[in-house]
């Protein structure tokens, strides 16, 4: 049995306000928005984050992250200065409901939300072994 509160959402058994959907992809609101037009964005199959989501279904997501994007730039009355595109994975990065997901948030001058992290400090050296480290990864995937 799936408890998996997106994929409910994806069968129908929760309700969920819809934005856009395709045999591959739904996008919906957010049921406690950051701004008003929150939506988010989630393959309909259940991938618990991102790095497990097969390419071409990872471009069939982002590609209604664009839309859905460009569709909050464009919709009357939800004022929008800019937006924030966010999707974590882990609960070290803040994922609450483990259905891997993109956020659109759209965002106001002056709304009050920060989106700001602390830095660390990094060396020339340090920045150099990890890239070193991590292109390493890249070549043997
Ligand atoms: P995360 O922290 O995992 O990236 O974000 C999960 C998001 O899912 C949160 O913004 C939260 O408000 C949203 N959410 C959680 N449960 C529901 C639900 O039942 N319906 C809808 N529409 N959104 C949900
Ligand atoms: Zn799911």
């Amino acid at each position: 049995m799936n408890h998996c509160v997106f994929c409910k959402i994806i069968s129908g058994e929760l309700p969920a306000h819809r934005v856009y959907e395709d045999e591959q992809v739904l996008a919906f609101m957010d049921i406690s928005p950051i701004n008003h037009g929150h939506v988010l964005i989630i393959p309909k199959i259940h991938y618990s984050e991102l790095r497990s989501i097969p390419l071409a279904t990872s471009i069939a997501v982002w590609e209604v992250v664009k839309k859905v994007e460009y569709a909050i730039w464009q919709t009357p009355d939800l004022i929008c200065d800019g937006t924030n595109v966010l999707q974590n994975n882990g609960a070290a990065a803040g994922q609450e409901v483990f259905h891997a997901h993109f956020h659109v948030i759209p965002r106001r001058e002056g709304d009050g939300s920060r989106f700001r992290f602390r830095t660390i400090n990094s060396s020339e050296q340090m920045r150099n072994d990890w890239a070193a480290k991590i292109k390493d990864q890249i070549d043997a995937a």
